[in-house]
C-alpha cells in the first residue's frame, strides 16, 4: 500500500486495545487507510516491572479506586489491557448477542482459525496449577483447563509468564494487531489523548486531541471509538452523548491464598490455567498465580506481612463475579461504583468454595484479598447508545470495544471483542463508498 499522511486517512481509531486493533488490522488488511489514536506509549514491549508500573499502576489514569477502596486497573498503552492481561479465552454468548441483533459467529470462528488459542500443552501446566485442579476436583467440582490465546509452540520451560508484557510474544495481546495493522500501512499516534469527536450537522468528521499538551485536531469521515470501558463514555460525553458511562459492570473479584509447601511456583506459572464457571451461582473460580509485585500489593492490603516473602509457596484461586449493573463513570474519568449486598454474597460464597479447594489441596493459613476488578464495560450499551451495526445517535460515529456489552458479565471478553471488531469491519466496508470514503484535511488548532 502506498504511504499517506494522516491528512487523508478514511478512518480514525481511537484506542488499540482488542476492539480498537481489530477494527484496525481488519480496515488495513481490507486497503483503508486507518489512523489509530493512542493515549498510551507504542514502541517496543520491554515486558518490565517499570512498563507494568507506569502503564496499569499510575493512579486516576490506569489504576481507578472507588469510594469503597475497589481497585481497578486499565493498560493506557498501544494494546490496551490485553498488554498485562491473563491470556484466558472464553466461549462467546453468541446468542445473547444475537437477540440484541449482533450476530458474530463467522467473525468469532474467523477469530477462532487465526489465533492461538487452546488449552494449555501438559508441559505448560504447572505443578501448582495441577495440585490445586486435584483439590477443586476432590471437592466436587468440575475443573478444567481453560482455553488460552498463547503461541504455545513458542513457549520454552522456564519462561516467565508476560504478567508486566511479553516480550517473548507468547501471549497474544492486541499489540500484535496493531503491529500488524502498521505493517499494511496503518499509522499508530501514540500518546495522542483524544478528547473528543467534531460532530457537524449530525455527523462525525474528525477527532479533537491532545499530543505533547497542544490541542490539535484531524479530520476523516469515519471515527471509531474504542477507549475501552471508561475512555469510552468520557469521550462520548465530551462529544454531546451525556447519557455514556452509566449502569455498567466490572466483574469485581476476590482473590483466596494459602500455602502450600511442598509444591513450588515460580515465574514461569501461568495464571488462569484452569478452573469452573458457576453460572447459576453467577461466578468463576480459577487459579490465580501473580506477578511478585500484584502478590506483594495483594497480600499487603490486607496486612498479612508475614505472607509477603512467601511467593513461592502460595497457591492462590481467584473468584470473578458478574456483578449487577450500576455506578457512574465521573466526568473526570473516576469509578463510581457500590457493591451491592448481593455482588458480595456472590464473592463471598465463592471465597468459602475456594476454602474448601484449598483444604483439600494441602494448602495451610488460607485468607483472602480484598476487592479488585479489570473488566469495566456496558458504559455504552448495544440497544440503548448503539445500534446492532455498533453506530451511536451520530452518522458515521461507532464504539468497538468492551463498552458496548449490553448485559451484566463476569468473564474474560476479549474474543467476545474482537469478534465485535470484526462485526464492525465488515459493516463499514460493506459500506464503502457511503461510510469509508477518503478525508478532508487535517486542521491543527491552539
Ligand atoms: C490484569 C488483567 C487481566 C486480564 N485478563 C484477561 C483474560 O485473561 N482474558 C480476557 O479476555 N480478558 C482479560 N482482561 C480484560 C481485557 O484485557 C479487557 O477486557 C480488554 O483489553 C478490553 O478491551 P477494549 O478494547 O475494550 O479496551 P482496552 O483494552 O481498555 O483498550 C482501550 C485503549 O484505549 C486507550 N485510550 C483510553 N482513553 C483514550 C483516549 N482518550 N484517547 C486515546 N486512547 C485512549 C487506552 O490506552 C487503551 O489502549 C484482563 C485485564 C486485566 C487488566
Amino acid at each position: 500500500m502506498e504511504p499517506y499522511s494522516i491528512s487523508n486517512c478514511d478512518v480514525i481509531i481511537a484506542g488499540t486495545g482488542p476492539g480498537g486493533a481489530t477494527v484496525a488490522r481488519e480496515l488495513a488488511r481490507r486497503g483503508k487507510k486507518v489512523v489509530m489514536m493512542e493515549w498510551g506509549p507504542g514502541g517496543p514491549v520491554r515486558g518490565n516491572i517499570w512498563q507494568y508500573i507506569t502503564e496499569l499502576l499510575i493512579p486516576g489514569k490506569s489504576l481507578l479506586v472507588t469510594h469503597g477502596m475497589l481497585s481497578m486497573v486499565r493498560g493506557i498503552t498501544a494494546g490496551g489491557s490485553s498488554m498485562f492481561y491473563y491470556g484466558t479465552c472464553f466461549p462467546v454468548p453468541l446468542e445473547m448477542l444475537k437477540s440484541y441483533g449482533v450476530d458474530i459467529q463467522d467473525e468469532v470462528e474467523e477469530a477462532r482459525r487465526e489465533l492461538p488459542i487452546a488449552p494449555l500443552k501438559d508441559e505448560m501446566f504447572t505443578p501448582m496449577a495441577g495440585r490445586i485442579q486435584q483439590g477443586a476436583r476432590q471437592a466436587g467440582f468440575e475443573w478444567n483447563r481453560l482455553e488460552k490465546f498463547m503461541y504455545q509452540d513458542r513457549w520454552k520451560p522456564g519462561m516467565p509468564f508476560g504478567y508486566y508484557g511479553d516480550r517473548n510474544a507468547v501471549k497474544w495481546s492486541a499489540r500484535m494487531y496493531v503491529d500488524e495493522a502498521v505493517s499494511l500501512g496503518a499509522v499508530l499516534m501514540d500518546r495522542a489523548k483524544v478528547s473528543r469527536v467534531i460532530i457537524e450537522n449530525g455527523k462525525a468528521t474528525g477527532v479533537e486531541y491532545y499530543l505533547a499538551g497542544r490541542l490539535c485536531a484531524i479530520s476523516a469521515p469515519v471515527v471509531v471509538v474504542a477507549a475501552g470501558g471508561i475512555g469510552t463514555p468520557m469521550i462520548l460525553r465530551n462529544s454531546g452523548i451525556k447519557e455514556a458511562g452509566f449502569d455498567f459492570f466490572f466483574d469485581p473479584l476476590i482473590t483466596v491464598a494459602g500455602t502450600i509447601s511442598d509444591v513450588k511456583t515460580g515465574n514461569d506459572e501461568i495464571p488462569m490455567s484452569a478452573g469452573t464457571l458457576l453460572e447459576d451461582d453467577g461466578y468463576m473460580m480459577t487459579d490465580l498465580p501473580l506477578s511478585r509485585l500484584t502478590h506483594f500489593m495483594f497480600t499487603g492490603q490486607v496486612l498479612r506481612l508475614h505472607r509477603l516473602f512467601s511467593f513461592r509457596s502460595t497457591a492462590r484461586i481467584m473468584i470473578k463475579a458478574r456483578d449487577s449493573l450500576g455506578g457512574r463513570i465521573t466526568d473526570g474519568g473516576g469509578v463510581r461504583k457500590h457493591l451491592s449486598r448481593e455482588d458480595r454474597d456472590k464473592l463471598l460464597h465463592g471465597c468459602e468454595n475456594a476454602r474448601k479447594v484449598l483444604k483439600e489441596a494441602g494448602a495451610k493459613d488460607i485468607y483472602k484479598t480484598w476487592y479488585f476488578a479489570a473488566h469495566p464495560g456496558g458504559t455504552v450499551k448495544i440497544g440503548h447508545l448503539v445500534d446492532s451495526t455498533l453506530k451511536t445517535q451520530y452518522d458515521n460515529l461507532y464504539v468497538c470495544d468492551c463498552s458496548v456489552i449490553p448485559k451484566a458479565w463476569g468473564l474474560p471478553p476479549t474474543l467476545t471483542i474482537i469478534g465485535l471488531g470484526k462485526h464492525l469491519a465488515r459493516h463499514l466496508t460493506e459500506e464503502k463508498g457511503k461510510k469509508v470514503t477518503s478525508s478532508e484535511d487535517q486542521v491543527t488548532r491552539g
